[in-house]
């Protein structure tokens, strides 16, 4: 065994070298099974009872990740990610299957479009490994229900046809558990396509399966840029020589690199596991991208956290290190409503001119405003987006001054009744002008 390497458990160390660092035996050796697992670890009653569930989300877990597991500690974070304990089969108020409304959103199976510009695009309902606390767990790791060559021509034909897509992330499941042949032919068509900018790959397989990021992948994956990948580590015992090595090999072929955690009791819950992490990605040429706040999805009750613990995380990393070592934390809006970021007050109060704001160590100062300022109407360099005009665009039209309010769905009906009650006596020129709404005025 090479010295730069995961030490290996008892139970693998007669397994030939070649073997344990070729992808496809790690994935045919997939652990799911109290049998499974009690070879390897001991194993708590929680964990037997979740393992023995019959309906629950699918287990499997490759050697390599599985070795990273602490076999006498129940409260190891690497196993708390994907063994089942059994309360995970527990409801929680506001539980939804599919918390971010995805279904509901998708104009074509498996293609999401939230966002003006950007689409996610799941390609596959399989992993490497399966997280508890999966956000996609409706469709993810179901054998007969991945999708399939005629949902991937669907999905692309609609990105065509919709010329303001400028990004395209894959998802699903994990892209990079695709075969290479249709992985490739995946981004071959996207990059045919003139207004696809850029191409996303999200990922768990370099944290699971460091081993399939070989040298024939990447060499493939090159090809397709500008190309960026977003990578999944929660915890700093997942950074591993295996780990570090396939993060060299894809920066190397110039993939900017991006990490998604998840917030997650009892994993990485603590301040100083966080900054640790993130210390430990931007090492290996990973940036911090976002921290989620745990979605209310079936599953993950006994996962969440307060959104105050995120905002104490984040009060820790900003100014007490390096800027490119911060996530941007996130809560992804229940219904559908996408990613709002939520960060601590830094600005502490405004008047005519001047800011006060607070720094990380609790110095308080003084921006003075110009006075003088004149916002740009319009830039002569760059043209305006008619199509992104066309979309809602919310708070930025209310400081734009085009809009005065913005109105919840039947606000109108129930306010604007201005002359729907005349006393006898009302005078016939105010009876006119009550007939028009207050606002058309505005506009
Ligand atoms: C997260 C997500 C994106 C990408 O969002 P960014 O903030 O640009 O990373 C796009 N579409 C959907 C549906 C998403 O959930």
């Amino acid at each position: 065994m090479s010295s730069d390497a995961t030490p290996r458990p008892a139970l693998w160390a007669d397994v030939p070298e070649d073997q344990w660092n070729d992808w496809r035996w790690q994935l045919s050796h997939r652990l799911n099974s109290v049998e499974d697992f009690a070879k390897l670890i001991r194993l708590t009653e929680e964990e037997i009872g979740g393992l023995s569930a019959p309906n629950k989300f699918r287990v499997d877990v490759t050697p390599y990740f599985a070795s990273l597991i602490d076999p006498d500690d129940p409260d190891c974070p690497v196993r708390l990610q994907v063994i089942p304990r059994a309360r995970e089969l527990e409801g929680f108020e506001s539980m939804m299957v599919d918390s971010l409304a995805e279904d509901a959103h998708s104009p074509v199976p498996g293609l999401v479009h939230r966002y003006p510009d950007r689409v996610l695009m799941l390609v596959t309902t399989q992993c490497a490994s399966y997280c508890r606390y999966c956000t996609r767990s409706r469709i993810v790791g179901d054998y007969h229900a991945t999708f399939n060559r005629r949902d991937h021509d669907l999905q692309i034909e609609y990105i065509r046809r919709t010329p303001q897509i400028r990004d395209v992330l894959l998802s699903g499941g994990d892209p990079l558990t695709l075969p290479q042949k249709i992985l490739e032919d995946l981004l071959q068509r996207l990059r045919a396509i003139p207004h696809v900018e850029i191409i996303r790959i999200g990922t768990r397989v370099p944290v699971f399966l460091p081993q399939r990021v070989t040298d024939d992948l990447v060499e493939m994956l090159r090809k397709y840029h500008p190309l960026w990948m977003n990578i999944h580590v929660n915890h700093p015992k997942e950074i591993t020589p295996e780990l570090a090595r396939a993060c060299a090999k894809l920066a190397d072929a110039g993939i900017p690199l991006g990490n998604q955690s998840v917030l997650l009791a009892g994993v990485n819950d603590h301040p100083n596991t966080i900054l640790k992490l993130c210390h430990e990605l931007v090492k290996l040429r990973v940036r911090p991208y976002y921290l989620y706040q745990c979605d209310l999805v079936q599953g993950s009750g006994h996962f969440r956290t307060t959104i105050a613990a995120g905002l104490e995380i984040m009060e820790t990393l900003r100014g007490h290190t390096s800027g490119y070592a911060i996530p941007t934390f996130a809560v992804d809006l229940p219904g559908g409503g996408g990613k709002v970021p939520v960060l601590p007050n830094y600005l502490i109060a405004q008047s005519h001119g001047r800011l006060v704001f607070r720094n990380f160590e609790g110095y308080i100062s003084t921006y003075t405003e110009p006075t003088d300022y004149q916002r740009p109407k319009k830039t002569k360099w760059v043209p305006d987006l008619p199509l992104a005009q066309q979309q809602q665009r919310g708070v930025a039209d209310l400081l734009a001054g085009k809009e005065l309010a913005i109105r919840p769905e039947g606000w109108d009906a129930i306010h604007l009744h201005r002359g729907s009650y005349a006393p006898a006596d009302a005078s016939p020129d105010g009876a006119a002008d009550a007939s028009t709404p207050i606002w058309t005025k505005f506009h």
